[in-house]
């Protein structure tokens, strides 16, 4: 609660557009007394950013580092704006970094898009700043990221660990054969993390087949970050607690739905300068749950339905 209070001073102190919003919810000052009073704080919609990329700028522009942008499916793009120090969040994060078991003799190969959106560059200053961890900068496909030298760079610097997409991880495989890699012999990965577009467990296990090692998901968008990520039970997504306040809301009513019940996920961003999300309306759909998992994380565990958008094209 101290981190959302913390979230309401900012976006209130910075930002005209939310403080007119928490004005017109009713709020005299910038701040919840309860977690339930979170309710009372208005919703964010995609439509009132895109295309504005000052509307929740917290920061004076001169103070942002990096600007990424989604593209999404209906036209105009919405641009997210960090500050340098938004981008090295990951020391203050302990509990969810034990869900990563990288270090630093890894070598991790990221094979997202590193233009415009934040997955590519987001799992890189992961893997860099919090684990010291090599990394190759694949990309993903297309003219300057051929997959045989993709491949060739993943066997030649032995890579550990594989970020990508579902569907690229099976088209890297599928691809190996007609250039004389092998994977598990050539390339032996012992963690594949995937994002980006939704995928089945049947799918993970033909992949997990495939490339002989484990492999997890992680859930975030380009506007909020990492929101949550799954541990080794494959049994839910942890939530990145002092990163994120994720809520589920029913789209159409808008109240605030309980632990068990499916509805739209709400993401608020913590410890965000430059453009905090504030009750993000994500319009992916999944439920939350108190974590009672063997792993020992205490954080809730998000239970993904449905993405409506795919952040990696
Ligand atoms: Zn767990």
């Amino acid at each position: 609660m101290k981190a959302n209070n913390a979230t309401l001073a900012h976006v209130w102190d910075k930002n005209e557009y939310y403080r007119s919003k928490l004005e017109e919810a009713g709020f005299t000052e910038p701040k919840i007394e309860s977690l339930e009073q979170l309710a009372s704080v208005p919703l964010l919609k995609k439509d009132v950013i895109r295309g504005d990329k000052q509307k929740v700028l917290c920061v004076d522009p001169k103070e942002i580092g990096q600007v990424h942008l989604t593209s999404g499916t209906s036209g105009k793009p919405i641009y997210t704006s960090y500050t340098l120090a938004d981008q090295y969040i990951y020391d203050i994060l302990p509990k969810y970094l034990e869900i990563f078991k990288e270090s630093g003799e890894d070598v991790a190969a990221i094979a997202l898009p590193y233009e415009f959106a934040l997955p590519g560059l987001g799992f890189q200053r992961l893997f860099q700043f919090a684990f010291r961890t090599a990394v190759l900068s694949l990309g993903k496909g297309g003219y300057m990221a051929p997959v045989d030298k993709s491949l060739e760079l993943m066997k030649e610097y032995q890579a550990t660990v594989l970020a990508t997409t579902p569907s690229y991880a099976a088209l890297l495989v599928e691809e190996s054969e007609k250039y004389g890699i092998k994977i598990g012999d050539d390339i032996r990965l012992k963690k594949i993390w995937l994002t980006g577009e939704g995928c089945s467990s049947t799918f993970r296990d033909r992949l997990e087949k495939w490339w002989g090692c484990e492999v997890s998901f992680f859930y975030g968008s380009t506007e909020c970050g990492g929101v949550s990520v799954e541990c080794s039970e494959h049994k839910g997504y942890h939530v990145m607690e002092g990163h994120v306040k994720v809520e589920i809301i029913d789209p159409v009513s808008e109240k605030p739905l309980p632990y068990g019940k499916t509805g739209e996920i709400i993401v608020t961003t913590l410890l965000r300068e430059g453009m905090p999300m504030v009750r993000y309306r994500t319009v992916d759909i999944g439920y939350l749950q108190k974590a009672r998992c063997v792993c020992g994380n205490t954080m809730d565990v998000l239970q993904l339905r449905g993405r409506k958008e795919n952040m990696c094209n």
